[in-house]
Formats: structure tokens, sequence, C-alpha cells
């Protein structure tokens, strides 16, 4: 990945870091996410060696910002939540500058050209001279995701996660089927809620004070989304997620109608995997084919509609296509 896959900047955005703690500090860089967002985060944890978390800009300004933003801290690692572009893109040339390691999940290092020198996974300590991060392996948004958990410090009642794309401070989570997949992001959501932390530190936006709050926040918004979706599809008859999209976005520009379907297309997967949803055959008129069983349940031309529902005493019931 290099600056010429991205569009250049014309303006110097206004790096520079903020400290939320003792050996907590963030730098959000310009980076090549979705708008809303425009920057991603870089954590630092530590406080004169400092672990660098998701360095994603592409573009020369950004990264000698964030240089200067360093004021003379050592990077001893990079660390990567997860493979997405908009937070990798700085990662090579970081390491590069600095020669300091990347760690990351080894999903994460299959979908990267970059060398990890490190492969990390569930239970894996990253130590800082501020305290140390425990690596959650946290699938549903990328397989590879982790987050960085820091337990509670003597006299502290909750810890801090920093909580990589499974919450947004600004903009939404994108659930991208295949790899996106719902069921097992609210999976990890869960267990986050779980260990109740005090703060999440997102790769986009803010910090979110109330982690429990926020986490419940999210998954209800994800089933209220799923019923919407099923209402949505019952009115329908039958639908692709694109015809879904217009329906339960219905204030979207145009030009975002296609990512939005990845979005409805997530909950469809989880609906068809209950046997509430089927798939009926392709969009007629896309390739000529109205019906092609092998295509996978992520092609955004499907056509779905709702399963009836069982006749009492079967034992379940699947797709209508015989999928
Ligand atoms: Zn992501």
């Amino acid at each position: 990945m290099t600056a010429a896959d991205f569009p250049a900047l014309d303006a110097l955005p206004g790096e520079r870091r903020t400290d939320l703690a003792p050996g907590l500090s963030v730098v959000p860089l310009k980076s090549p996410t979705l708008p809303p967002a425009t920057r991603t985060n870089a954590w630092l944890l530590g406080q004169r060696d400092v672990v660098v978390v998701d360095p994603a800009s592409p573009w020369d300004a950004p990264r000698q910002a964030f240089l200067d933003a360093l004021e003379g801290r050592r990077v001893q690692a990079i660390f990567l939540t997860h493979h997405h572009v908009d937070h990798v893109s700085g990662a090579a040339w970081l390491a590069e500058q600095t020669g300091a390691p990347v760690l990351a999940h080894a999903e994460t290092a299959d979908r990267i050209e970059l060398p990890v020198a490190r492969l990390l996974d569930e239970g894996d300590v990253v130590q800082t001279d501020a305290g140390d991060w425990r690596c959650l392996h946290t699938p549903g948004h990328a397989p590879g995701h982790l987050c960085l958990w820091r337990a509670p410090l003597p006299g502290e009642a909750r810890g801090e996660l920093v909580a990589g794309d499974m919450v947004a401070g600004e903009g939404t989570i994108l659930l991208d089927p295949p790899e996106g997949h719902l069921q097992t992001y609210l999976d990890s959501l869960e267990r986050l809620l779980g260990l109740g932390p005090s703060r999440l530190l997102p790769a986009h936006g803010p910090a979110l004070p109330d982690g429990p709050a926020r986490l419940q926040a999210y998954i209800a918004h994800r089933h209220a989304r799923t019923d919407q979706v099923q209402a949505a599809l019952a009115a329908a008859d039958d639908a692709s997620s694109h015809d879904l999209a217009s329906v339960v976005y219905p204030d979207l520009p145009a030009a975002f109608l296609p990512i939005a379907a990845r979005q409805i297309l997530v909950h469809l997967v989880w609906l068809r995997e209950r046997g509430l949803v089927g798939v009926v055959g392709l969009d007629v008129g896309v390739d000529g084919a109205q019906v092609r069983p092998a295509a996978p349940v992520s092609d955004p031309r499907l056509r779905w509609r709702p399963s009836p529902p069982p006749p009492p005493g079967a034992p379940g019931h699947g797709d209508l296509a015989g999928r």
C-alpha cells in the first residue's frame, strides 16, 4: 500500500496529541476511512517507550505531524487491531522509520502485505512502561480483530479498553459479510460488556465514557436493525439487499447505498442462519441467471424473502430455494 493508492490531501490536517492519562495518549491521523469519520486514532500506550496502535495514514503530512507529536517518545512496537486499510496504512512506514516490530493476530497478518514480527492471540500481553495490556480476540468486524484490555489498577473500579472497530466515537461500525458476521460481532460485544470497561478507546472519534452503557446500546441497536430488516422484507414480498437499504435508510445519499446494502446483508445472513428468511435467487437481468444456488450468501445480487413459519411439529425449515 502506498500513498499513490489514495487521493492527495490538499489541506494539512491538524494532527495533535491528546494525553488522557499517564501512559495513555492519542493522535488522530487523517486516514482513508469511511465518512463521516476522517481520521483513525493512533493510540500511544506507555510513557517514554510507546506502543502505537493502528498508525493508519498513507499521507506524508499527517505522518510527519505524528512524528512531531511523539515529542521524543520511542516507538517500541506497532500494534494492529485488524487488517482494514484505514488501520494499517501507516504501519510499514512507521516500522521503517523506527525499527519497531509490528504486532498483530495471525488472521490479520494473513491479510496484509507488511511483515508481522510477532503474532498475538487471546491472552497475550503487550507490556509498556505504564502497565500491561492484555489481548482479547474479538472477531465479528474482522476475523483477526484484537482489543487491548487494561485491568483495573489498585484503587480503580474498572479497567480500560482499546476497542479498535468494535465501537466508534464517530460514524458507525461496518460489518461486511462474509468476514463481517453479526452473531460473532454480538458475541464479542457481549464479552466486552462482561468486562465492564470504564472507558472505550475507539479507532475513530473520541474516547467513550461509560463503556457498559455504550456496549449495551450497540447490542440493542443491532437487534433493532435486524427487526427493521425483517419487517421491511415482510412488507416487500421479495427484495434484494439494495431494495431493503433504500427502505431502511430512506435519507441516505445514493452513493452510500451499496455500503448500506452490505449492512442489510449482514442482518439477512443472521436471519437466514435462524431459518427466518431465505434466498429466492439472483436479481433478474444482472447476469441472466434467475437462480444460482451456488452463489455465496454475501452476493449482493441475491433476492430474499421471508421463510414461512414451519408447520406444527415440523423439525424446522430451510430456504425456499433449497440452498
Ligand atoms: Zn475496520
